[in-house]
């Protein structure tokens, strides 16, 4: 078969570690067949990670609340204030939870709601301060739909809100809620949550304060491919002026018990995706395969298409869960599945460091 000649190009510019613009990356999406693209992932993961080695964390979703007043329409796990299913965790069971996390080797915890009207800065400020005081633990906590939402309950500045929490023992932030970093889909799909600038805006407030933080895209709901296209620019602008994210972590939306409905996307819709993002976000040095929404199996093949990373144990998971969706791995099980996939395992801290090879 013959390759279409602007295709052509576009590989051989991939191949040799040269940056795609927009149009570019969406030819690429839209042309090449799945293999191709995995192979052009896998030359730019080994450019940047030549040593068959795969991190993973050992840490804890710990979400706070489940009452939340954004009402995401692709979200299972949210509850209204006055349904009998919804919660707040007491700073015990949260400290108790903490004490499971480090007892089973955890170096972090991600703690995120819920975005509850009646909780300001002095709850995150206590809670934090609480942690800190008790335990040697990363507090990787809250999306920048929960700051954004702090900073105006407090009438102040994001970057002013990001000081104060980060003084309490704030030491990370998770990039939860990105969705698709565009604003057509956001109105459809989370119309009560931020719009994209202000998720991009938190994100370099926190890096210019020297804080790390990670990025998502949970893709497969009613985006278009060129919106997954300038989702992946606009991560990739950010980060040519701070160079603060630490990692990439694309994930499939996940229809069960949701207001959105409709279909999971299939394996090879995820792999193309993650591929892609390997390709575009040239300034990523570390992309994560999605276990928990893909299973074990598919995030081993994602460690050919781009992915240097195997997430987090997960010792406990809320969100996904409640799509219906429940993957559980162990500790062991992830280093038998990195091992038989043909990687070195290791376990590392949230900013990458190897904490310890197996
Ligand atoms: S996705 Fe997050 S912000 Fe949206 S409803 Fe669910 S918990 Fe709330």
């Amino acid at each position: 078969m013959r390759m279409d000649t602007d295709l052509r190009k576009i590989l051989d510019r991939v191949t040799k570690g040269k940056r795609l613009n927009a149009d570019e990356g969406l030819a690429l999406f839209r042309k090449a067949d799945l293999l191709t693209l995995g192979e052009l992932a896998n030359g730019a993961r080994k450019r940047l990670h030549p040593e068959r080695l795969v991190t993973f964390i050992v840490d804890r979703n710990i979400n706070y609340t489940n009452i939340c007043v954004n009402k995401c329409k692709f979200c299972a796990f949210y509850r209204e204030a006055n349904s009998p299913e919804a919660y707040i965790l007491s700073n015990e069971e949260i400290f108790k939870k903490i004490e499971e996390t480090l007892a089973l080797g955890g170096t972090q915890i991600l703690l995120q709601g819920g975005v509850h009207p009646d909780l300001g800065i002095e709850y995150f400020e206590d809670l934090f301060s609480s942690i800190k005081t008790r335990f040697t633990i990363q507090v990787h906590a809250l999306s920048p739909s929960e700051i954004t939402y702090i900073a105006k309950k407090a009438d102040m500045s994001v970057q002013e809100t990001l000081n104060r929490l980060r003084t309490a023992g704030l030491d990370s932030i998770p990039g939860g809620g990105a969705e698709i970093l565009v604003d057509r889909v956001r109105k459809k799909v989370s119309p009560n949550k931020i719009r994209w600038r202000q998720w991009a805006d938190v994100m370099t407030e926190a890096h210019k304060l020297g804080m790390p933080t990670s990025a998502t895209m949970m893709f497969g709901s009613l985006e278009t491919d060129k919106e997954i296209i300038e989702h992946l620019v606009r991560l990739r602008d950010v980060q040519d002026s701070t160079r603060g994210f630490t990692a990439f972590i694309p994930w499939t939306y996940q229809p069960g018990n949701t207001e959105l409905g409709g279909r999971s996307a299939t394996g090879v819709e995820y792999l193309k995706v993650l591929a892609l993002s390997r390709i575009m976000l040239d300034n990523f040095d570390n992309i994560q395969a999605s276990w928990v929404t893909q299973g074990a199996k598919i995030a081993q093949v994602a460690l050919e298409f781009g992915a240097n990373d195997f997430g987090s144990t997960m010792i406990e998971e809320n969100v996904v869960a409640a799509a219906g969706v429940t993957f559980r791995m162990t500790r062991q099980e992830i280093v038998n599945l990195i091992q038989d996939a043909g990687y070195a395992a290791a376990q590392r801290d949230t900013t990458y460091h190897i904490l310890k090879r197996e």
